[in-house]
């Protein structure tokens, strides 16, 4: 086995990559061939959310039920290791990867969020789950469609893109470049929301201190910005189980353990 550098650009572990490659080939072929720009939203697990605020306040039924099926589906898997949907499968997630390490290529990647900070940062995200779900209720449209990466990539030539969108999109991309998975970490409102289902994961990476030699190998290659030197024991919500800290250890020192163990 090829030894682990965070230096290769996006096929760091080839069995992640390749799977999220694969899911972003599948969403792809759905929505520009089958379905159409608008299918994104049958396979946004946002809809979970975002449907139930719209049918109360349209007083209609369930609609785009692919969304919501597959929201249900990515807070079950949370139950058994941490936001595998956001790890392996979303294909956001699968692009800001790429961008992330476009960013650090080209020498626009910021220095390692300190972990406090990367921690606190991430409550904006549910500043904007709220607001989305007020702002859905109050004025009865999909207003998360707006700022929504999916859509508009999915829609591109097809549909008039609004200034706030430019704006939107402009500074997601910059800071995707800048910080790997900022959307993710502080902006997407369905990380928000999994992210609340971490502390029941059954499982979550644990390390053996008596092994580690305090290189932080791991917490360069941690996607998230976790850092180990302040959560050896992975506690963060923010954890996706991508398992490239585990990976990425020259000690072989990290390993999926059980949460409840002590
Ligand atoms: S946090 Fe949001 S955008 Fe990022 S991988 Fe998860 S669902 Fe996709
Ligand atoms: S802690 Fe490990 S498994 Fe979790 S997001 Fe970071 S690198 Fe991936
Ligand atoms: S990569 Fe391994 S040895 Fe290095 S700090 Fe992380 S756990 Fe310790």
């Amino acid at each position: 086995m090829k030894k682990y550098s965070s230096r290769r650009f996006f096929f760091k572990k080839p069995v992640r990559s390749i799977v999220q490659l694969l899911f972003l080939v599948v969403f792809v072929f759905l929505v520009r061939v089958l379905w159409g720009a608008a299918g994104a939203h049958n396979l946004c697990p946002w809809a979970l959310v975002e449907v139930p605020a719209l049918m109360l306040s349209l007083k209609v039924g369930i609609f785009f039920v692919g969304g919501v099926i597959l929201g249900i589906i990515g807070i079950a898997a949370t139950l058994f290791y941490p936001r595998p949907f956001c790890g392996w499968v979303c294909p956001l997630g699968t692009l800001f990867d790429f961008l992330g390490d476009l960013g650090k290529k080209i020498g626009f990647s910021a220095k390692q969020i300190p972990h406090w900070l990367n921690e606190k940062l991430r409550f904006f995200s549910y500043g904007v789950l709220g607001i989305l779900v007020i702002m859905t209720f109050l004025t009865k449209r999909l207003v998360c469609i707006y700022g929504c990466p999916a859509f508009w990539i999915c829609s591109a030539g097809r549909v008039a893109v609004p200034i706030i969108t430019i704006v939107i999109l402009a500074a997601v991309f910059i800071l995707s470049l800048r910080v790997k998975r900022g959307f993710c970490r502080y902006i997407c409102p369905y990380g928000a929301l999994t992210a609340l289902f971490v502390p029941l994961s059954m499982k979550k990476v644990r390390g053996n201190l008596e092994v580690c030699i305090s290189c932080r190998i791991c917490s360069k290659a941690c996607p998230m910005g976790i850092d180990f030197l302040h959560d050896f024991d992975v506690n963060s919500a923010h954890c996706i189980s991508c398992g490239e800290c585990i990976d990425s250890c020259p000690k072989r020192t990290l390993f999926w353990g059980n949460r409840r163990d002590s």
